[in-house]
């Protein structure tokens, strides 16, 4: 997974190799995610899964967030994303700021108006996991006056990290034939 020396020998290159080093932090996690399942004990699998999506999605963002920083306005990888994950960077956000939002004072709460003395504003309400459509979490956040439900899906999540990871490394002539023989996300 060595970029050449030559081409990552410049900020767009080597923004490009962070941006698939968080592509495969989020992959290396997803596996580790979709190995833990046990099937006896099927309430700690789930937890754990819940767990370690924290940190797939938290990846997937940096992803993004290398994406945003390489890529042309227009570029159809991003449209891509865009389209098929258009809350993800807000699920991030609350991830990240768990703190504000389960006291309703989250960034996206406070814009909607949200009184933070009324309970509980953010709250992880089920998750759904094992078969083949991975690792799904259903999120309840307070906005305003009502209660918004955001759905993830890490394995989903992290596929589209992928495509996005491999147009950048394109994007900064990365991809040649000795990164894709070498490493099995770019395939
Ligand atoms: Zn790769």
């Amino acid at each position: 997974m060595i970029a050449t020396p030559a081409l990552r020998d410049t900020p767009g290159g080597e923004l490009a190799a962070w941006t698939h080093m968080w592509m495969v932090a989020a992959s290396l996690t997803l596996e580790h995610l979709e190995d833990s399942w046990v099937d006896a004990e099927p309430a700690s699998s789930i937890g754990g899964r819940d767990a370690l999506s924290l940190v797939v999605i938290d990846a997937v963002r940096n992803v993004y967030r290398g994406a945003k920083a390489t890529l042309p306005r227009d570029s159809p990888a991003l449209a891509r994303f865009d389209g098929a994950h258009p809350q993800l960077v807000r699920i991030r956000d609350f991830f990240e700021h768990f703190d504000e939002y389960v006291a309703g004072r989250g960034r996206i709460q406070q814009k909607a108006g949200t009184p933070a003395d009324e309970g509980i504003g953010m709250q992880w309400k089920r998750s759904a996991s094992g078969g083949p459509s991975g690792h799904t979490m259903v999120i309840a956040v307070r906005e305003g006056g009502e209660r918004a439900e955001y759905e993830v899906n890490a394995t989903l999540a992290v596929k589209a990290a992928q495509m996005l990871a491999r147009a950048v490394l394109e994007h900064a002539g990365l991809l040649d034939a000795r990164h894709v023989g070498a490493c099995r996300y770019c395939r």
